[in-house]
């Protein structure tokens, strides 16, 4: 069937899905024992989409005892990388067959254009499980440098069985940045995908198995943070847990870790990033591009939004023009319109927050620019305008807790050290943009930049090959590149003697 190219095919597409809302466990779709479901409600147009699996503590026990049990076993944990490899590309290439479905799945459940569900997420997730797929059987061990009668082995082994707890901005990108390479190390997986946005986690585990990921090895569980999310943080079991999401419940679970069995805790949590626009920017049209759609893309839920831009005082009226130029044509539109590039919010809840922000922002005497309200509340869905706030100063709301919606705060700064001040005045640590045409100047503010992440005269670069993740109360460790397996193996030291 060839893909759909208008709104009405992919609405039509949209009709004949069967929606799954079952937990997969050892290879199995299941309902929560307790019989909980939740709805799973669009916020393009607030339809029903399915009742989904409301898992907790029980089939947390339940999926962690077959994680355990097949890791035991060793019929993925002690397959050979070469053959690993060959199963995770498979796995890859079904992610890129189903393109269509998942990508209309993450649109109705959470929102985004469906050019984007397809282009960014999908391709992004078949892209890190491949990654790590093909790097899997090109990684060696150390020998020590030792004396000539003994031998030193240091050696990497998989954790056991990994806990992966994801937010719902991009869900399958945040799951697969953890699938890639807990799965390609040889550890068994319970994936529990936020309760926004279950939808495509569910799909994909039935992939993982089409693929040849044998059944327990890759679970997942709908449900939400409280329940089956702290079951799984608290499981004397679990060997290491890998989070993305806000920087509050990142906390927590370093808590539920030390009240349990110390499981290691790998946090990709929030962001407040700035974007620094000097005097000497080599292109402010392509600022004004690139600062727009740090803001607006994905509906500025992105946790590496750019939303502080610091702009130096010379350039500034004209910079917030361009800017509010660049967003009219980020206005939202009806998500399954291939042309549309702002969807809805992924659900009330987030919009009110967003809402709220904005008005903090007024109540607080930033300048209002442009955006503010909800529109085609007509659809039954809910939409926010992208929203610039000029005459911030970095001490106001707006500025200083992560919003997660697509509003700017412009915040004006005179030289390099006052921008590296500023910018750095955040309890997050995320990324960073510098715009300037003077080498010296990007290196000095890019080293001066506490943040996991810096883009040069542009913003939000880095494919698979970029360690992703934040300083601070960004987080710890880092998703994609090599680097990211570290989390998902221990290391083993073996001293023989001869
Ligand atoms: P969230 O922290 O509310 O939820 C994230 C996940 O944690 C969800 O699956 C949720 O069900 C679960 N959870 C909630 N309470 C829990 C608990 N007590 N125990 C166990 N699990 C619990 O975050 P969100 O609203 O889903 O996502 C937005 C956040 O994610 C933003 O702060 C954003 O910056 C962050 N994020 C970070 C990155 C990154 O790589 N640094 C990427 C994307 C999103
Ligand atoms: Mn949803």
């Amino acid at each position: 069937m060839s893909s759909p190219t208008n709104r009405s095919e992919w609405e039509q597409l949209a009709k004949s899905l069967t929606i799954n809302g079952n937990a997969m466990i050892n290879g199995v779709y299941k309902s929560a024992q307790s019989g909980e479901t939740f709805d799973c409600i669009s916020p393009v147009d607030g339809r029903m989409l399915a009742k989904v699996a409301s898992c907790d503590y029980q089939d947390a026990n339940m999926a962690v005892a077959n994680a355990k049990a097949v890791f035991e076993a060793g019929t993925w944990s002690l397959l050979p990388p070469v053959k690993r490899k060959a199963v995770m590309i498979r796995f890859a290439e079904l992610l890129e067959q189903n393109a269509d479905e998942l990508a209309l799945l993450e649109t109705l459940d959470m929102g985004k254009p469906i050019q984007f569900a397809k282009a960014v997420d999908v391709a992004g997730a078949a892209r890190a499980i491949r990654w790590c797929g093909e790097a899997i059987d090109k990684i060696y061990d150390e020998i020590a440098p030792t004396a000539h009668n003994e031998i030193g082995m240091i050696t990497r082994e998989p954790v056991g069985v990994v806990a992966a707890i994801v937010p719902w901005n991009f869900p399958m990108i945040m799951a697969c940045w953890k699938l890639g390479p807990a799965l390609a190390t040889g550890n068994s997986v319970v994936l529990k995908p936020s309760e926004k946005s279950p939808l495509t986690a569910i799909k994909m585990a039935q992939l993982a198995l089409d693929a040849g990921i044998p059944k327990g090895v890759l679970n997942v569980l709908p449900g939400f943070g409280h329940t089956v999310g702290k079951a799984l943080a608290l499981h004397m079991d679990v060997d290491t847990l890998v989070f993305t999401g806000s920087t509050k419940i990142a906390k927590q679970l370093m808590i539920y870790a030390g009240q349990s069995n110390m499981k290691r805790v790998w946090l990709e949590a929030g962001g407040k990033s700035p974007n620094i626009v000097f005097n000497d920017a080599p292109d402010l049209k392509a600022a004004a591009q690139a600062a727009a759609s740090a803001i607006a893309f994905n509906q500025g839920e992105v946790c590496t939004a750019g939303s502080r831009l610091l702009v130096e005082s010379g350039i500034k009226d004209e910079l917030i023009q361009l800017i509010a130029e660049e967003l009219t044509s980020w206005q939202p539109g009806h998500p399954l319109d291939p042309n549309t590039v702002t969807g809805a919010m992924v659900d009330t809840q987030q919009m009110e927050n967003v809402l709220g922000y904005i008005k903090a922002g007024e109540d607080e005497g930033a300048t209002l620019v442009q955006g503010g309200k909800q529109v085609m509340a007509d659809t039954g869905g809910v939409y926010v305008q992208p929203t610039i706030f000029s005459e911030v100063n970095n001490k106001m709301t707006i500025a200083s807790e992560e919003i997660f919606g697509p509003v700017l705060s412009v915040i004006e700064f005179d030289g390099m050290d006052e921008a590296i001040q500023i910018a750095n005045d955040t309890i997050y640590g995320l990324a960073a943009g510098v715009w300037t045409s003077n080498l010296s100047k990007a290196h000095k503010t890019a080293k001066a930049l506490r943040s996991g992440m810096v883009w040069i005269n542009h913003y939000d670069g880095g494919d698979m090959t970029a360690p992703f993740g934040g300083y601070k109360q960004s987080g710890n460790g880092r998703d994609k590149s090599l680097h990211a397996f570290d989390k998902y193996t221990e290391i083993k030291a073996t001293w023989i003697a001869l």
